[in-house]
């Protein structure tokens, strides 16, 4: 069966890599989170006190730096990987969630890490989620999904997402957060979040994740089979 690219891009927090992930799943495709990469840039440049505005030296630090995803022999969850190592619990906490806005509008960074994006799907029969897969990445998509929902709803789920982890935010810190970094994301001047002109919305302030899977599934199986 012909192979799809499956974009799934949209605001932080509104389930994109929930529903990425369960998709892939069923499609038997590979799952890439583009976020973690801009997350991995960004852990490395703060753990090596680069500075956000040193181009010179950022751009050493892309050739310096490795990203890779492994799977979890045991739990299946895909697992970022810098130089080897696996960080997947430090790029989600929430000091790398306040900077990686500022290091994702950095032209060089978005050159990298979309040049690495496009050789891992270049076989087709992947999903991606982002902010700039349906626009920049994999214009040429097949499905092409843009999921927006109520920032407060949104900020509740990462709540919840970060107590799991033993970080304790308050509810107002998480809101700032999202929303200064929808307004940096939205406003960049390369690849800004935005919906792609043939991307479908999806709205997931009042719906399940199983509903935004089938969501998605509906739109794969009229991208197949018309
Ligand atoms: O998806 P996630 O919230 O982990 O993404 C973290 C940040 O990475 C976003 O707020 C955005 O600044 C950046 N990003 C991006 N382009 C992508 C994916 C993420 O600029 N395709």
């Amino acid at each position: 069966m012909k192979k799809l690219v499956i974009a799934i891009d949209g605001y932080s927090s509104c389930g994109k890599s929930t529903t990425a992930k369960a998709v892939a799943a069923v499609l038997h495709y590979a799952y890439l989170d583009t976020g973690a990469m801009y997350r991995a840039v960004t852990l490395y440049l703060l753990e090596n006190n680069i500075s956000f505005d040193d181009l010179p030296r950022i751009e050493q630090a892309l050739h310096e730096l490795h990203i890779s995803f492994r799977r979890h022999r045991r739990t299946g969850r895909n697992e970022v990987y810098l130089n080897d190592k696996i960080r997947e619990d430090d790029i989600r906490q929430m000091r790398i969630s306040n900077a990686v806005s500022e290091v994702s509008v950095i032209p060089v960074v978005r050159h990298a890490m979309v040049a690495q994006q496009q050789r891992i799907g270049r076989r087709r029969g992947v999903v991606m989620d982002g902010r700039d897969i349906g626009t920049t990445v994999f214009p040429d998509a097949e499905v092409k999904v843009f999921m927006t929902a109520d920032v407060e709803v949104r900020a509740r789920r990462r709540e919840e997402e970060l107590a799991a982890k033993g970080e304790i935010v308050p509810l107002e810190v998480i809101i700032e957060n999202l929303r200064k970094r929808d307004r940096i994301d939205s406003t960049r001047a390369e690849s800004p979040l935005r919906r792609a002109a043939d991307a479908v919305l999806l709205d997931t302030t009042h719906i399940t994740i199983d509903e935004q899977v089938d969501f998605v599934l509906e739109r794969v199986s009229a991208a197949l089979f018309g």
